[in-house]
């Protein structure tokens, strides 16, 4: 039986892998040895990642595909197999989001995000699935986001897309019980420094920023990692995310209303900015790299240094704590 902690060789689909997460996680599976097949609507950027996952000492192809398109998908899972003969992994990256008031968002623009953020994953997961079952093995991850644990306000369809995905996700796990080497899982990033913001479409007509505690692409790239070895059902990466599930759950009404209140109180401070569609419909050149530059920008650490810090200090305050009390009833 292979040892399914070794990387090396195995074969990984990733959508979505012009940019951002999804061109991290090329990156880092290249680097574990991994064959990799690169899908997104971009092709000449995917054949820039799928060359620096080659001098990364990796197999990989380029397939340019928009997932949108059911036969399309089917086209991306047959060049994988033509090229490498099976698939081991299939991450379901691909996204996109749509900012603004949601009558003022042109209904075009709310189901392409839908189609983009849901039903690509389940066109992704239906052929994956199809060859995990002749394979007998195959791990299925689902990039779905703190929005799929707490709705974001102003974010409607990408909200209903990624509660869905996040349904797809549990209702396939179950259904994959039968199956101990077939696994689904799912991750739910916070916010992430990429150019997705850029991509997205806004019709709020303010400026969008992401706030000041930013994860990194690779952060989410090697939870993907740690899942193609390790399959687990629910990851999140930062604690936000953790957070706002918690607090979902456990304080639904609170939560929403506190969510909805940050985000006119963020609004009412935004800089104006033209309404656009984004990347949504068609691609655009811009943002084709890893990190969107907000950290740099913004010159903050990444929100794990500032999560380092804050533990250390935390342990810090109670050691001394400890000790004084030590004392005293010494
Ligand atoms: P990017 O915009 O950098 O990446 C999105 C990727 O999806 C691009 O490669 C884009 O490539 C591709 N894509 C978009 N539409 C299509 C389509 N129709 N067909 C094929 N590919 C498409 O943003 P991120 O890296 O941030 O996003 C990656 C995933 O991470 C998304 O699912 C997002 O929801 C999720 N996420 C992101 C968070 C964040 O804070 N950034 C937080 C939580 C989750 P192309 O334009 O070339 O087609």
């Amino acid at each position: 039986m292979p040892d399914r902690t070794k990387l090396h060789g195995r074969v990984v689909v990733i959508t979505g892998a012009s940019s951002g997460i999804g061109r991290a996680a090329a990156q880092l599976f290249a680097r574990e040895g991994c064959r990799v097949v690169l899908a997104a609507r971009r092709g000449d950027v995917l054949e820039e990642v799928a060359a620096e996952c080659r001098r990364l000492g990796a197999d990989a192809v380029a397939i340019p595909t928009d997932v949108t398109d059911p036969e399309a998908v089917r086209l991306l899972a047959e060049g994988a197999l033509g090229a490498f003969g099976r698939i081991d992994v299939w991450i379901n990256n691909a996204g996109t989001g749509a900012f603004g008031p949601f009558t003022e968002t042109p209904l075009e623009i709310h189901s392409k995000t839908i189609e983009v953020d849901l039903l690509a994953a389940l066109y992704g997961a239906h052929i994956a699935l199809a060859q995990f079952l002749r394979q007998g093995e195959g791990t299925l991850i689902n990039n779905v986001s703190l929005g799929g644990w707490a709705p974001t306000p102003y974010a409607a369809a990408y909200t209903a897309a990624k509660f869905g995905l996040r349904g797809l996700s549990a209702s396939l796990r179950q259904e994959m019980q039968a199956h101990p080497r077939i696994h689904v899982c799912a991750v739910f990033p916070s916010m992430i420094d990429t150019p997705g913001l850029e991509h997205g479409a806004n019709f709020s007509g303010l400026r969008i920023d992401p706030g000041p505690h930013l994860y990194t692409p690779e952060d989410v790239a090697k939870a993907f990692v740690r899942l193609a070895r390790a399959p687990r059902d629910e990851t999140a990466v930062g604690w936000p995310a953790r957070a706002a599930q918690f607090s979902y759950t456990l304080a639904r009404g609170p939560t929403e209303r506190l969510m909805g209140a940050a985000i006119r109180f963020a609004l009412r401070r935004a800089l104006p900015a033209p309404r656009g569609e984004g990347a949504v419909l068609h691609p655009t050149p811009v943002g084709t790299g890893v990190s969107g530059g907000w950290l740099a920008r913004k010159g903050i650490p990444p929100a794990r240094t500032l999560d380092l810090a804050t533990l250390g200090g935390l342990a810090a305050v109670g050691a001394v704590a400890a000790l004084l009390a030590a004392r005293r009833r010494a």
